[in-house]
């Protein structure tokens, strides 16, 4: 079977040099008589590629540019054998992780090892000693982004979903609000029809630049669907953009929302003045100004009159999960205006 890197190295030079080079270093490494001359070299090489292949791993592998300057500063202290080995050690890591079997992802189609969360997060957790059950029921913090279409696990809970309804609906209208690139494209791709606008406060290049909890720019009853997916913790007042969803849905609209619920606690936690290591703590993140217990999150997304569902593992089955990189608890929400759709 052809691997990630396999396909990887047919794409990138660099990653290709990289994988010669670490090949090269583990056969050193295992040598008794290693050529001091030619680790030499190696080493040189490795140091001249070093810093391209930092800004690729940041990019591609969510590999912290820490990592290699500290291998760096190995350099500098100990010998040349133990900074082989500790190289050698990374690859490995690195060779292993891509010998895992390759995946589909529903969005686009394409065989992946889907990227792990950025590891700017997992740091920033560790600094603020962020609870392990700080987590929304979604979020697979190690197969997170497809690295082809750059669909979040979230997304392609979501897209399983948009399948099957906008196959049904091709022309239909639909509202996507902080549109994420992996949903948008492959709305695009499969459904050129359908009339779709994007609405965010701060993106740029949107239908609509505006606040979600006041969305008077958008007529009643415009759309037959409303994407709203990770938006709704960050806004102040969640309810006001609630009751806005169910104004300019149509009769019979649907509106698809995914937002952090914890299964962990029985009442939400929500503060708007918390501070920023008080948001990493409590929310698990600097930016969430609340974490949703799962029976109020439901009860708030009904309070306009919406009927609300739950589309999960029992939906799409355990292969469509394990096959996106979704967790057995994800669950996306759909709000019905009306019973009948
Ligand atoms: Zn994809």
């Amino acid at each position: 079977m052809e691997t990630y890197l396999e396909q990887a190295t047919q794409e990138s030079k660099i990653l290709a040099d990289y994988q010669t080079l670490c090949k090269y270093i583990q056969l050193q490494c295992e040598k008794d008589n290693a050529d001091e001359l030619d680790i030499l070299s190696v080493l040189e090489d490795f140091l001249e590629i070093s810093k391209e292949l930092t800004g690729f791993f940041q990019k591609n592998l969510s590999i912290e540019q820490d990592t290699f300057w500290d291998t760096h500063a190995l350099v500098q202290q100990e010998s040349f054998r133990s900074i082989f080995k500790n190289l050698a050690e990374l690859t490995g890591q690195i060779l292993q992780n891509y010998e895992k079997p390759l995946k589909k992802c529903t969005g686009c189609g394409e065989r992946v090892h889907y990227f792990a969360f950025p590891g700017y997060y997992q740091k920033m957790r560790k600094q603020y000693h962020v609870p392990n059950w700080v987590r929304g029921e979604c979020g697979n913090e190690q197969e997170y982004m497809c690295p082809v279409c750059g669909a979040f696990d979230r997304d392609r809970l979501a897209i399983l979903y948009l399948k099957k309804c906008l196959a049904d609906h091709p022309d239909a209208s639909l509202l996507h609000i902080a549109p994420s690139k992996g949903i948008e494209q492959f709305i695009l791709t499969n459904f050129p029809n359908l009339r779709y606008h994007t609405c965010d406060l701060y993106m740029k290049n949107v239908t609509f630049s505006l606040n979600i909890e006041h969305m008077d720019a958008i007529k009643d009853e415009s759309y037959h669907f409303i994407i709203c997916i990770d938006v709704l913790e960050h806004v102040e007042k969640d309810l006001d953009a609630i009751r806005e969803f169910y104004r300019i849905l149509k009769p019979n609209g649907q509106a698809l929302i995914i937002s952090p619920v914890c299964l962990a606690i029985d009442e939400t936690d929500e503060d708007i003045h918390a501070t920023e290591a008080e948001r990493w703590k409590r929310f698990g993140q600097n930016d969430h100004i609340r974490l949703y217990a799962k029976n109020d999150f439901i009860n708030r997304l009904r309070t306009p009159g919406f009927h609300v569902s739950q589309k999960d593992i029992h939906d799409f089955g355990y292969e469509t999960y394990q096959e996106n990189g979704l967790l057995e608890t994800s669950v996306l929400y759909v709000l019905e205006k009306s019973l009948s759709i």
